[in-house]
């Protein structure tokens, strides 16, 4: 049985925390400041996106190019390992590490590519930044324990984390408050092959491994100072959310708040462990804390997501018919294609989706319900905070803010959490920037 009585933290470091030899070090520091964790670590940053590249050009049977891709990433790695470990006596070790694994990248561009070559390959960047994180720790006296995820993350045929296995598999290797070291993303599948938890996916690992060891915080680091009331990319004068329920992450994360991967809150929600945003280059800075408690009520922050399609079908059935809707759905469950935003009048349904791959073939079955029309390039605007309902007057100002852009849905009350509107992309911009202004009032 699991009988975790140990005080520990999951500390997960994303791709630019640990991008730079300067970074790697400072991931380091945290560590040993923190205190007997298990740290969760992401590829170097830009390491996956490589790895996929390589992937799509074997598919493409352009194996030259691949094998240059290959050769770009080999030498950033022996760039990166030769500034660490200057001085070293580990250097040549760790420099032989790097050899061998992208020798074995090399003769995969010989062989035939498969889907279980392809996860193997994008697997690599995590196995890669954990052994050197782990050679780094050793060289400055410090020794973690190395985890291979391999051997304790699992997915089931629906790619549903085993989370009874990773239990008794980390409780079977966590005797102690120590500190353990771990690469996020990767996992085996229900075959037992090499597979992964989707892009970003390290986030989830962490929350996962956080629920599973009942630990008393899970951290998640990055580059930004917590997740911010609207995105500092494209708006001015954006700051960090100091708190946030788990229901208010989790809308935030998958309406589009990059910072983090919106599978990842349910697990630490679940469990009701406590979810620690922070900057690893301004260890000082609050971040934003995640836990169940949510403070006071009103407006928290503003998101986008991009690449929706909404979907109009218009049929005089629907008037006055039941099991209508029933039926439509089950188009988009047949094509496992999940829906965001539903709004409804008696002649027609306008649906949200985020994925167009099958499109076509949605569009086919439905077009069998009335007349359908598309609208690509939309972006669901969502406003988030703590019992929106109850408080009059925000739907007000939401719709004050956005009076000179063209709404073309409004869902509202589906969650005590939100408001959502879907707007042409191109107005996304100025529609954040204005509700920006007139919610937090800059
Ligand atoms: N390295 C993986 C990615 O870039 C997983 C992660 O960083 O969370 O998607
Ligand atoms: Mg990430």
């Amino acid at each position: 049985m699991c009988t975790f009585a140990l005080l520990m933290k999951v500390l997960k470091f994303g791709g630019t925390s640990v991008g730079s030899p300067v970074s790697l070090r400072k991931v380091g520091e945290i560590v040993r400041a923190e205190g007997p964790s298990v740290v969760v670590l992401s590829a170097f940053s830009g390491t996956t996106n490589s790895l996929v590249k390589i992937s799509e050009l074997l598919k493409d049977q352009q194996s030259d190019l691949a094998l240059a891709e290959v050769d770009d990433l080999k030498k950033h790695y022996q760039t990166y390992v030769n500034s660490l470990f200057d001085g070293s006596k580990l250097l040549s070790t760790v420099l032989d590490f790097v050899e061998e694994k992208f020798r074995s990248l090399e003769q995969i561009t010989r062989k035939l590519i498969t889907p279980a070559l392809e996860r193997s390959i994008l697997a690599q960047g995590e196995l890669m930044s954990t052994q050197i994180f782990y050679w780094m720790m050793l060289d400055g006296g410090f020794e973690m324990e190395l985890i291979s995820a391999l051997d304790v993350m699992r997915i089931d045929q629906h790619a549903e984390p085993d989370l009874k296995f990773l239990k008794e598999a980390l409780n079977e290797r966590i005797k102690a408050e120590n500190y353990y070291i771990t690469q996020g993303y990767i996992c085996r599948n229900a075959f037992g092959e090499i597979d992964n938890l989707k892009r970003g996916g390290s986030d989830y690992s962490a929350s996962l491994i956080g629920a599973a060891i009942d630990a008393n915080e899970i951290q998640i680091w990055t580059d930004i100072d917590g997740m911010h009331n609207n995105d500092p990319r494209i708006v001015d004068h954006t700051r960090p959310i100091e708190r946030l329920s788990f229901a208010e992450a989790a809308e935030l994360a998958y309406f589009g708040a990059k910072i983090l991967h919106p599978s990842s809150v349910r697990p630490a929600a679940e469990a009701q462990i406590p979810v620690r945003l922070k900057n690893t280059m301004k260890p000082e800075a609050h971040g934003t804390l995640i836990s169940s408690d949510s403070d006071s009520g009103g407006i928290k922050a503003i998101a986008a997501k991009d690449g929706i399609t909404a979907i109009k079908v218009k049929s005089a059935h629907m008037l006055l018919a039941y099991g209508f809707l029933k039926r439509l759905f089950e188009v988009f469950e047949w094509y496992r294609t999940s829906i965001d935003m539903i709004t409804t009048s008696e002649v027609a349904v306008s649906i949200t989706i985020d994925s167009d791959e099958h499109l076509e073939a949605i569009v086919e079955d439905l077009n069998k319900f009335g007349t359908v029309e598309l609208d690509r390039d939309q972006t669901i605007i969502c406003v988030v905070g703590d019992n929106l309902q109850e408080q009059s007057g925000i739907a007000v100002k939401v719709f004050e803010a956005l009076k000179d852009i063209n709404i073309r849905m409004i869902s509202f009350g589906g969650s005590k959490n939100n408001v959502s509107v879907l707007v042409d992309t191109h107005s996304k911009n100025q529609a954040l920037q204005a509700l920006n202004e007139h919610l937090f009032n800059y």
